[in-house]
């Protein structure tokens, strides 16, 4: 899958046309396009989704001024002098999408470097997924597990291109829990004495003045939130799906800690019991839940807590080769349909997110993962999740919100300005956003323009 292409050249001034195609390389989009401070763009004729309605509006033109929305006016308001207008030409304005379940540092790491690979490794080929996810349309991503504040950190100053990053540093796993990827041979006692870290995606910590400390240090790091495993997983090949990991006091010891800076937990789970033991330990949002029951789903529902779903369907094929893993994953994508219907039928907010891991191809098309939604919900419903309902779970991060200027996921004053000029079929067909260099006319991040094929 090529990576949009766009020279520096192109990038000058407003309006400048994108070029597409080209091959997969080093970073070819400028990391931080020019910002005319004080001037404003203005955003005309185009079929408004505000990431909160899921009606699309016409007759509206939204005013950008720096980073932010200024105003959202009729078409009949005069921009102000010396506004750089672009024509949306009747296709849709929409916020950009979010993420709220990516591995910013792995997702698109080839499977054989998994094992290898060093800190710098990851950093080198989470930049150029991080490029690249741009371009597809993601602005926000929530990281739910790899050591990514480096490369957060050099977004964020404009040193390479990509999204918003809201960073839970590593996932804090039990002893031969979802992040044990330790081989046989590297348990102490039955080889050598092992790193507490597995590649650089979880930390393993048991017991709650341990996960206290973990806990300490993702914070001190700078997390927006804090992971825990708290059930089996898939791609962790020796741990039962239906295992119990970690104890209510040791995930309670990671709520309280979490609390004290402000922020709250997030838990893998899959199953009701692990669902519910983390819910009276005081989280406040659940990744996956694919096999949680309609007592869980109650008990969600009371608690006010967010359902993170990964809409996983079947796909005919998998990247997974372990046996183990591929009997854990088809348990899982049974469960999905189950999970949306419970969500709905309990009115429990939902979140939409891809969670790719070691998988090149799969990440590069992420949205196949948000056509998948249109399995559950009308295209634009199902857009209101990836931009508004997101945008609303990751301000779950309160006092550890790393972008607390503004609302992220919405078009209104005041919020960033996050936007995409979307081909108005992609509100009837989500199918769309798998052909990003084309589907996607402009792309704007923090209200500097990354892509404008509006004009060519
Ligand atoms: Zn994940």
């Amino acid at each position: 899958m090529p990576i949009i292409k766009q020279s520096r050249r192109e990038l000058l001034g407003w309006g400048a046309a994108a070029m597409a195609g080209g091959t997969i390389g080093w970073s070819t989009v400028s990391a931080k396009p020019p910002s005319r401070l004080g001037t404003t763009i203005v955003l005309r004729n185009a079929r408004l989704f505000d990431g909160e309605n899921t009606t699309l509006r016409e007759g509206l033109q939204v005013f950008v001024r720096d980073a932010k929305i200024l105003a959202v006016e009729p078409a009949a308001v005069a921009p102000p002098a010396n506004a750089a207008v672009i024509d949306c030409r009747r296709q849709m304005l929409m916020p950009g999408l979010i993420d709220a379940h990516y591995h910013t540092m792995f997702a698109a790491l080839p499977p054989e470097l998994r094992r290898s690979a060093t800190l710098d490794t990851l950093a080198l080929y989470g930049a150029q997924d991080m490029e690249a996810a741009l371009m597809r349309g993601y602005t926000t991503l929530r990281d739910v597990g790899s050591a990514s504040f480096g490369l957060k950190d050099a977004i964020d100053r404009g040193g390479i291109a990509g999204p918003r990053i809201f960073p839970s540093g590593l996932a804090l796993s039990q002893t031969g829990g979802h992040g044990e990827m330790r081989e046989p041979s590297e348990v102490p006692g039955y080889g050598n004495d092992l790193p507490e870290i597995s590649n650089y995606k979880s930390v393993i910590a048991d017991g709650a003045d341990a996960v206290r400390r973990r806990v300490r240090e993702q914070l001190l790091m700078g997390a927006s939130q804090i992971k825990v495993m708290a059930g089996g997983g898939i791609i962790s090949p020796r741990d039962p799906l239906d295992s119990l990991q970690y104890s209510t006091d040791e995930i309670k010891a990671a709520v309280d800690t979490a609390a004290d800076w402000g922020t709250y937990v997030t838990v893998h789970a899959y199953t009701p019991q692990s669902i519910e033991r983390s819910i009276r330990a005081g989280v406040k949002c659940v990744e996956h839940g694919q096999l949680a029951d309609e007592n869980a789903a109650k008990m969600m529902r009371d608690h006010g807590i967010w359902w993170s779903i990964q809409p996983f369907v079947p796909l005919g094929k998998t990247e997974l080769t372990d046996p183990r893993q591929i009997q854990k994953l088809e348990s899982v994508v049974q469960g999905t349909d189950t999970a949306y219907h419970l969500a709905k039928r309990f009115g429990i907010r939902v979140g939409y997110g891809t969670d790719y891991a070691f998988n090149p191809e799969g990440a590069a098309r992420q949205s196949t993962r948000l056509a998948a939604l249109g399995r559950w919900y009308d295209p634009v419903a199902a857009l209101r999740i990836a931009t508004g309902e997101n945008a609303a779970l990751l301000a779950l991060s309160a006092r550890r919100n790393p972008y607390p200027d503004g609302a992220l996921g919405v078009i209104k004053p005041g919020a960033y300005a996050d936007l995409l000029v979307v081909d108005f079929a992609a509100a009837q067909s989500l199918e769309r956003f798998l052909e990003p260099e084309t589907t996607l006319r402009l792309i704007m991040k923090d209200g500097r323009i990354f892509k404008n094929a509006l004009d060519a």
